[in-house]
């Protein structure tokens, strides 16, 4: 059996084809152009396949609901070309295999699950912290999706005091953790990027306040067994120590559970970084198959 895997980014398109258990055999990859010239590149890639389905993991917001008559197309991004663009229904056009989708992150949450980081657990957030910030959370074994799907990057975070931003750079939230948490927010606080500054510059204290109360608001919310962090951002891995003591300040004793006496193992780095929404594509046409 093989499986087609689409790791569809706001930057770049990845694509790959695996085998059953989702082992990526071979990837490409094509920078995200026009939507048309994009489609073309990626099709090049998986036609002449023998492809038994096709799983995409995708960039957002995109319709989710396979009831709706535009259930695979990206919604309102802001990248206005892709507004409205019916990717689910093109590639399936033309490819004729089952076709499944669902977010990068959800994507992300499913392989970690599954081959990774969160291996045998049934509840589980993955965040990424990047250019933007997002999450998938898998419950009791499912990916949610909800009325659309949860937008983890907007979850609104008390501000730190001594942020040199009064607000984020989001333009929809004064207060939300991708407008003052992702990449684009470090770079414009600081007018560094992220991979330039020091690991002792206070950019990181602030970041790791941030970056808790998501893990905070989670924890209450959804009660995950695990939280995984990956993204660009991540790659400061003393960031992780750094997440655990403001997670563990600010939940001042009140969860008790065996799990959170070891935040080690509780806040983790993702076991498949970068491949895992790649993975999670595969494994998402793994499931369109046996459904
Ligand atoms: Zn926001």
């Amino acid at each position: 059996m093989l499986l087609g895997a689409l790791e569809a980014g706001g930057t770049k398109m990845v694509m790959g084809i695996a085998d059953e258990q989702g082992r990526i055999l071979r990837s490409s990859s094509c920078p995200t152009r026009l939507p048309d010239e994009t489609t073309e590149d990626i099709l090049d890639f998986f036609e002449g396949e023998k492809l038994d389905a096709l799983g995409i993991a995708t960039f957002g917001p995109a319709d989710l609901n396979p009831a709706s008559p535009t259930y695979g197309s990206i919604t309102n991004t802001p990248k206005l070309a892709w507004r409205d663009f019916p990717l689910l229904r093109r590639l399936q056009e033309r490819l004729k295999v089952p076709v499944a989708i669902d977010t990068d992150v959800n994507g992300a949450v499913l392989a970690e699950v599954r081959m990774g980081a969160a291996r045998g657990l049934r509840n589980c957030l993955y965040m990424t912290v990047g250019t933007g910030i997002g999450g998938g959370l898998m419950s009791e074994g499912q990916l949610v999706h909800g009325l659309i799907h949860p937008e983890w990057g907007h979850v609104i975070v008390a501000r730190h005091p001594e942020d040199p931003l009064t607000r984020g750079i989001c333009p929809f939230h004064e207060h939300c953790v991708e407008g003052y948490a992702s990449g684009p927010s470090i770079q414009a606080r600081w007018a560094t990027p992220a991979q330039e500054l020091p690991r002792d510059h206070r950019a990181w204290e602030i970041e790791a306040w941030y970056l808790a109360q998501v893990c905070i608001t989670a924890m209450m919310a959804v009660s995950p067994e695990r939280i995984i962090l990956g993204g660009g951002v991540m790659n400061n891995t003393d960031l992780f120590d750094m997440i655990r003591k403001n997670v563990t300040m600010l939940l001042g004793g009140y969860l008790r559970s065996p799990a959170l006496q070891d935040m080690d193992s509780y806040i983790v780095p993702p076991a498949l970084y970068p491949d895992s929404g790649l993975v999670g594509a595969a494994l998402l046409a793994a499931d369109a198959i046996s459904k």
